[in-house]
């Protein structure tokens, strides 16, 4: 699968927005968003021109760049979200938050949706007991996800939920950090989901 393969803290600050995508990093001051609060590039200090089609896509790369999808990927959610009952907006947000990297992410196994995917795609997970090594599964009500048995000595998973504390888990789930496990009880809804977006500048902008 493609993945972006440049340096992340340059998208935080092209979107002026802190995406925590590096985990710890993301909470020290060696920030980069905090020492350099201005976008990347030799014209980055620059006064930005700001259009109505420049203002939609950069709504629609900050959320893109939050999940940490490359375009085929976001545009694909987006045209399920479509289809799916509802406001397409508020739909789309609920599908990225249903992204099995994601919800691993907020239970605190990965201390970022990229090391999420990582340990998916190695499959250090289950999924209702099972092997799961598909990043994009949406996950479901009643699901159950855990570390592996084998995998709960991996230093990084022990170091995230250590600084997953500080982040909490959300109302739709539930963590029981000594057995390694989280129970989906809910299926997120958006106003559960506390990030600044904007959906309708990316339906605005994809209904072009
Ligand atoms: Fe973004 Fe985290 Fe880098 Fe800060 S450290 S710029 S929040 S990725």
């Amino acid at each position: 699968m493609a993945r972006y393969l440049g340096s992340v803290c340059r998208l935080c600050r092209r979107e002026n927005l802190k995406l925590f995508l590096k985990g710890e990093r993301c909470y020290s001051d060696k920030c980069a968003i905090e020492r350099r609060n201005y976008p990347p590039g030799q014209h980055g200090q620059r006064r930005p021109k700001f259009t109505e089609f420049s203002i939609q896509l950069r709504e629609k790369q900050k959320v893109k760049r939050m999940y940490g999808l490359l375009e085929k990927q976001f545009r694909g959610t987006f045209d399920l979200a479509v289809k799916a009952k509802g406001i397409t907006g508020e739909s789309l947000l609920v599908l990225l938050e249903r992204r099995l990297d994601n919800v691993t992410y907020r239970l605190g196994f990965a201390s970022s949706r990229a090391d999420a995917r990582m340990l998916i795609t190695h499959k250090h997970l289950l999924v209702n007991g099972k092997r799961m090594s598909i990043p994009s599964y949406f996950v479901r009500a009643g699901d159950v996800i855990s570390v592996r048995e084998k995998s709960r000595k991996i230093g990084r998973i022990i170091s995230a939920m250590d600084g997953a504390q500080r982040r909490g888990v959300p109302e739709w789930a539930e963590v029981d950090r000594e057995a390694y496990t989280g129970k989906i009880n809910v299926l997120p809804t958006r106003s559960e989901i506390t990030a600044t977006i904007n959906e309708k500048l990316i339906v605005e902008l994809y209904s072009k």
